[in-house]
């Protein structure tokens, strides 16, 4: 007998464009473009990431950001917003993505990570579909207020269908493909649009006249694998919404380690973050020897305001150390900054303190 698998594909949305945008809160529902410098239009290279605000223009990822320049030129002469160009800062987009999976590691045992901004998660075995979406909605919700970040989760009994059903649930939200409405889902789908059949491999389907799923499902597997050689029996499943992919946990270790703190109330007191910036470097120490290193080189402390705006400040130490007391001290002198006039002249209040150790040994 066949049990239903019960997977998740859980994927940030815009996300290089949506961590700018939280850390800036000026550049909220703005059009903004991640990517190359476009260089007033000469540049070259690609969109990396297109805000939402920005795809309506037609900027999206992999657009030569020549072309993303030109439309945006173009929704200035309408009289519209003029998009925001980006370099990349994937220092900062790492941290966030780290942050995310360290809540999604929380809430599910089995979490294969795919790239900075998606990942599957197998939720068999919580035995149904209505209690996976709860544990989606505790995700999503968490990922926004601990993170504020936006994310979408598909649900559905395989990778396929589960990556499928984010893309319809695009942008924040939480969307459920079940078994007996697999059929329905692909077979209006353009072959493109199904994942794991290329560019190439639509094109000779269309010039036969295949232009849908409901249309390549008139092959037989013979005919496809005659098209496709060993690859046509998989799409020969695909197209049949069939994908038997586990979800694979890779057992990476870490190259850091880090707690983070929210304030149940915004601070102003700097000693109040100095009582939990002690309790992390205790439970930072622990978790070093329990992960067997001995030592670590680099202090990143990160403060995240109210509203927002997040700044990292790291130091890394001549000598690998290993004690409390000068983990203590750095994240101190990394701290101090952020309550003086120079750093915070409107005297923010703080929303979330981060403390990471790196270069372990
Ligand atoms: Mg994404």
């Amino acid at each position: 007998m066949n049990i239903d698998r019960i997977i998740g594909h859980i994927d940030l949305d815009a996300f290089f464009a949506s961590v700018e945008e939280r850390d800036k809160p000026y550049l909220k529902g703005m059009p903004i473009a991640v990517g190359s410098d476009p260089l007033g239009g000469k540049g070259r290279g690609v969109v990396s990431t297109a805000s939402y605000a920005a795809r309506t223009y037609g900027i999206r990822s992999a657009l030569p950001i020549q072309t993303a320049w030109k439309l945006s030129q173009a929704a200035k002469a309408r009289g519209e917003q003029e998009c925001i160009f980006i370099v990349p800062h994937h220092d900062k987009y790492g941290t966030a993505s780290a942050e995310v999976f360290a809540i999604i590691r929380e809430i599910f045992p089995i979490v294969e990570q795919v790239g900075v901004d998606e990942g599957y998660v197998d939720m068999t075995e919580l035995g149904s579909i209505s209690a996976a979406e709860k544990k989606a909605a505790l995700l999503r919700t968490r990922v926004r207020e601990e993170l504020g970040l936006a994310l979408t989760v598909g649900i559905g009994p395989n990778k396929l269908i589960a990556k499928l059903a984010s893309e319809k649930g695009k942008p924040d939200g939480l969307f459920v493909v079940p078994s007996e409405e697999v059929d329905e889902l692909l077979m209006p789908l353009s072959l493109q649009e199904l994942p794991g059949i290329g560019k190439v491999t639509a094109a000779r389907l269309t010039t036969r006249g295949l232009k849908t799923v409901r249309d390549a499902r008139k092959l037989s597997w013979q005919d496809l694998r005659k098209l496709f050689g060993s690859h046509g029996f998989s799409m020969y499943e695909r197209l049949r919404g069939i994908d038997e992919r586990v979800v694979e946990v890779v057992g990476e270790a870490p190259k850091s380690i880090g707690k983070h703190h929210t304030f149940f109330e915004d601070v102003t007191d700097i000693r109040e973050v100095e009582v939990v910036l002690a309790t992390q470097v205790q439970s930072i120490m622990r978790s070093l020897k329990r992960e067997s290193f001995s030592a670590f080189r680099t202090v990143v402390l990160t403060v995240r305001f109210d509203d927002f705006t997040t700044v990292s400040r790291a130091l890394t130490l001549s000598t690998p150390r290993a004690d409390a007391k000068e983990l203590e001290l750095k994240a101190l002198k990394l701290l101090l900054p952020f309550f003086e006039k120079k750093e915070n002249p409107h005297k923010r209040p703080v929303r979330l303190i981060g403390l990471r150790i790196e270069k372990l040994s």
